[in-house]
């Protein structure tokens, strides 16, 4: 049960079908104005110099955009998109191949960047700076360091966390560029955007009560459409309203600002085990049975953002509001 539901809200599975719905141009882009405003020019100066545009550090929790965004950028700039992610690449000739077979201004898109190994981040240091490749042929005596010219390109690094990367790496990039949660409005835009790709029939009040409860994440406002879909057909209806989507959040165990089991069993245990906190991760991690890096990724970042949890120094605490939320006396 409780596997189901950690799986359904985590944003880190991929959706089905997201092909089809993932905007490809910045037009399509629902929210963050001031950075597609920025990013279009940037991929304008680039065109118009016929340079590979700087490269581009994408920062935010998962399902807000940053692949989609790397996509845009490379089908703004008219280029290939190569995509890998940090976890694949486990030697330094894994990324040497993916480097070398780069045709000059494509968008090479690493997720997870905070995840390399050092040996490759140092690869990634003089081919980012220099379009070059430094890398170590043999091994012992015989070894020998080679430089191989690459084309230029663009990096576009996706991060979860800004505070992992090394500050050699992070200086590399010339464009920072942060992805917040979306307000219910954006959301409920890009509910109407996805339902009309896919589709289906909402009504206004069917996405607004969907966007309040999607995490202000694109990728479960999505998924969550999804299944008012299938709610809506196994009651007979072909419309998406307020009612069905009352219904699929019941289902689901997802309250009506859209906390699931996952996050209100977070809060409960800091509440019951540790008096509202503060409690450290790794306690944290050992009582949910959770690795750090979820609940760190996925389940904090929007109970930081509702004010329902604090991070201090010495460990997660539950706010007042948090404590209201779930009914608790403080
Ligand atoms: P991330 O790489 O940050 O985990 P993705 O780029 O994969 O997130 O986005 C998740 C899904 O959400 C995509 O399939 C895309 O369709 C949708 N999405 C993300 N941002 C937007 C947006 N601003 N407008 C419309 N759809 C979006």
């Amino acid at each position: 049960m409780m596997e189901d539901k950690k799986r359904f809200m985590d944003p880190n599975i991929p959706d089905e079908m997201s092909a089809n719905i993932r905007p490809k141009t910045l037009n399509d882009f629902i929210g963050h104005d001031a950075l597609k405003q920025n990013l279009s020019v940037f991929v304008s100066a680039a065109r118009n110099r016929g340079e590979a545009m700087d490269h581009v550090l994408l920062y935010g929790p998962p399902g807000l955009g940053k692949t989609t965004l790397a996509h845009i950028v490379a089908n703004e700039l008219g280029t290939n998109f190569r995509a890998t992610s940090a976890p694949m690449l486990t030697k330094q000739g894994d990324l040497a191949a993916i480097l070398t077979a780069l045709e000059p201004m494509d968008v090479l898109f690493i997720d997870e960047i905070h995840r390399l190994p050092t040996a490759i981040e140092e690869v990634l240091y003089s081919a980012m700076e220099d379009f070059k490749l430094d890398i170590m042929l043999g091994e012992g005596p015989t070894a020998k360091s080679v430089r191989i010219d690459l084309p230029p390109f663009t990096l576009v690094g996706a991060t979860t966390r800004t505070g992992l990367l090394s500050n050699p790496l992070r200086d590399r990039f010339g464009i920072d560029l942060r992805l917040s949660f979306y307000p219910a409005s954006d959301l409920a835009k890009i509910i109407m955007r996805s339902a009309k790709i896919l589709g289906m029939d909402i009504d206004e009040d069917g996405a607004n009560m969907l966007a309040k409860s999607s995490r202000g994440t694109p990728r479960i406002a999505n998924r969550l459409l999804k299944r008012a879909r299938d709610f809506a057909n196994a009651s007979g209806k072909s419309l998406i309203d307020g009612e069905t989507i009352k219904t699929t959040l019941h289902q689901l165990h997802i309250d009506e600002i859209g906390l699931d089991e996952i996050d209100r069993e977070y809060m409960t245990s800091i509440i019951k085990n540790y008096a509202g906190g503060p409690v450290g991760i790794d306690n944290l991690s050992a009582i949910l049975s959770e690795p750090s890096d979820t609940i760190e990724d996925v389940i904090e970042p929007y109970l930081m953002q509702i004010g329902f949890i604090q991070r201090t120094p010495r460990g997660r605490v539950i706010t007042d509001a948090g404590y209201k939320h779930l009914g608790f006396e403080k």
